[in-house]
């Protein structure tokens, strides 16, 4: 667990997990409203050189940016009533194609998370600093959780 007391300092834990994404890396974002996984995206959009600004998905479910290393899928499943909704917009094809998905609220809908995927959690503590935490599913997400840990020196 890394303590962030900053919109920057999340951002800035986000931009050491940059440079060992791969196409098809899938992370989950938890946490409530408010809480910063849009300000976490936005440090690892940073980092992989997008230069777009990177907002919040919440109405369009999926927003864009081939700009960086990688392209960036963002999506914000809060809205989505409907899992069936997910084929429509192309989620399955995305996560699995050529760039590095975030997906806010992804564990929302459990039936629609692939195999292996890194779940980052953010929660507010009692002072307002953020907790940030990650876990590893499958052998993929393990080996990008272990580089990023050693990379970020702490416990994530
Ligand atoms: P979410 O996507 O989880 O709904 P956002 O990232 O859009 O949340 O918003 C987080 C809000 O919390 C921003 O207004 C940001 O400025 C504020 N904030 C305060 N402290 C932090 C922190 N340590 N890390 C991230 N965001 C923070
Ligand atoms: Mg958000």
């Amino acid at each position: 667990m890394r303590k962030t007391t900053s919109p920057e300092a999340t951002k800035q834990l986000a931009s050491t997990l940059a440079p060992y994404l791969h196409a098809g890396d899938v992370i989950v974002l938890s946490g409530d409203l408010g809480a910063g996984k849009t300000q976490f995206v936005q440090g690892v959009a940073a980092a992989l050189g997008v230069r777009d600004q990177v907002t919040s998905p919440t109405f369009n479910i999926l927003l864009q940016y081939p700009g960086g290393r990688l392209p960036l899928y963002h999506f914000d499943l809060y809205r989505l009533e409907d899992p069936d909704e997910l084929e429509d917009i192309g989620y399955f094809e995305t996560i699995d194609g050529d760039g590095a998905s975030f997906v806010e609220w992804g564990e929302k809908f459990p039936s629609a998370l692939p195999y292996g995927y890194l779940e980052i959690a953010v929660t507010v503590d009692a002072d307002g600093n953020r907790d940030v935490r990650a876990q590893s599913f499958g052998d993929r997400a393990r080996q990008l959780l272990f580089v990023w840990a050693k990379d970020s020196k702490s416990r994530l």
